[in-house]
């Protein structure tokens, strides 16, 4: 495979930004190697500037839910900017895109649009402590909320892949004010909230886990936090970044049956553009400027072209039998995956939730974050490398989750397991 021209952009890119990227699992640390740069995507395809085509299974880290370039979505974001890019007024698509999410997410009885996930769980756990006047704050091992310095403790996703438990520059005294627990863990979570629950403002958790592989809860247990933070009086906060739009229409909440206090949403509702959103009750949404006094802003939030791309994204999701048919689509991919490591003789092992899945090199179900990363990692690399010379493109780490797109079709699937049929072979 030919990849001059990734490689001359990559010896650029690395003198003027940092790794040589503006974000840092797209740098290929963890699996080695120098990544490519993509010139086009369409459907479940990526191209690159030297002119191969990938089969892909990240899809912008979730948000292709339909696919890349889907001509519905592109003709909004075309439309709309033709009446310009942005007005720092209120513009009526932010309406449109408030209706949809509440409707959707009925927990979520108001809204705010942010321009991603980071600022939506800042935003969140800044509402959490005004709201409850209580400053701790509780996440669990191998999540990742973006890079607000109180996520930054134990975090998964780059952080994990970087092996930073807690990044330099993160304040001590802030760090001091988050607490972690270990993920799927019952116990765990009575002990720490019988500890100290009253100085609990919120725990927040990604209730499937995306960032540590693909977790997904154990029977019970987001019902368990749910009923630990209504005893003790703190908020719980569903981090649906992943999830949401992903696992059930109505995202992880609507799955498993629990309903949070707030919940933030990201990438995905912008179908593509920098969107981000945290929403809740009612009485907690009030709160926030300039309804109330907890401050949070922003120029670009509500961009009439993100919403525009969100809102015909968030239309198409909606079709009848969409989520069985995704659903469908993740379950062929892992059966032919699982099937082709047993052939091998790999041991090797898939979970999988709606649209999200993992991939774990072990033969056992992988429950918690220390079982994720007791996995062989190494074998991940490699098979990443030989996937990716065969035209698929994982996420480049082992501590990622993968995403399935509707435009994934049974032929696109067939030639992924085929792939990885001889990938697996060469381990
Ligand atoms: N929360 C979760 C669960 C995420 O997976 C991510 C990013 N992948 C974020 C928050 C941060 O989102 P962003 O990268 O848009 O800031």
């Amino acid at each position: 495979m030919n990849l001059d021209h990734s490689h001359a952009l990559f010896t650029r890119a690395q003198t003027l930004l940092p790794g040589g990227v503006n974000s840092p699992v797209r740098a290929f640390k963890s699996v080695g190697g120098e990544p490519f740069f993509v010139q086009r995507a369409e459907g479940p395809y990526l191209f690159d500037v030297d002119g191969n085509r990938y089969i892909d299974y990240v899809g912008s880290w979730g948000p292709m839910i339909v696919g890349h370039n889907h001509p519905k979505v592109l003709q909004s974001v075309i439309d709309t900017a033709r009446n310009g890019l942005s007005f720092g007024t209120p513009n009526p698509l932010e309406v449109t895109m408030a209706e949809t999410i509440t409707q959707l997410i009925p927990s979520c009885e108001m809204v705010r649009m942010v321009n991603s996930g980071t600022e939506a769980t800042l935003s969140a756990i800044r509402l959490a402590r005004g709201a409850t006047g209580r400053m701790k704050i509780v996440k669990f091992e191998g999540c990742y909320h973006g890079h607000g310095d109180s996520f930054l403790v134990k975090a998964g996703s780059g952080a994990l892949t970087f092996g930073v438990p807690t990044s330099p520059g993160v304040p001590k005294a802030l760090a001091d004010l988050t607490l972690t627990l270990p993920y799927n863990d019952f116990d765990a979570a009575t002990h720490l909230f019988d500890d100290c629950g009253s100085d609990i403002a919120a725990l927040i958790i990604e209730p499937v886990v995306g960032n540590a592989n693909c977790l997904p809860p154990r029977d019970g247990y987001l019902q368990h936090l749910r009923a630990l933070c209504t005893q003790h009086g703190a908020l719980l906060i569903f981090d649906e970044v992943m999830t949401g739009f992903r696992v059930a229409l109505g995202g992880a909440q609507a799955r498993y049956g629990v309903v949070p206090d707030l919940s933030t949403f990201g990438k995905i509702i912008g179908g593509g553009m920098p969107v981000g959103a945290y929403g809740g009750r009612r009485d907690l949404m009030q709160q926030i400027a300039p309804r109330g006094p907890i401050y949070q802003a922003g120029t670009l939030s509500g961009n009439p072209v993100a919403m525009a791309a969100g809102l015909a994204m968030l239309a198409l999701i909606q079709a009848p039998g969409f989520y069985d048919a995704l659903e469908a689509k993740t379950h062929a991919l892992c059966d032919g995956l699982e099937a082709a490591a047993h052939d091998a003789g790999v041991a090797f092992t898939t979970q999988r939730v709606g649209g999200m899945f993992g991939m774990f090199f072990s033969s056992e179900r992988v429950d918690t974050y220390a079982q994720a990363m007791a996995c062989d990692n190494a074998a991940f690399n490699r098979f990443f490398h030989a996937m990716r010379e065969r035209g698929v493109y994982l996420a480049p780490s082992a501590f990622e989750a993968g995403f399935m797109s509707i435009a994934h079709t049974d032929e696109v699937i067939i030639d992924t397991i085929a792939a990885a049929r001889a990938a697996f072979q060469v381990l």
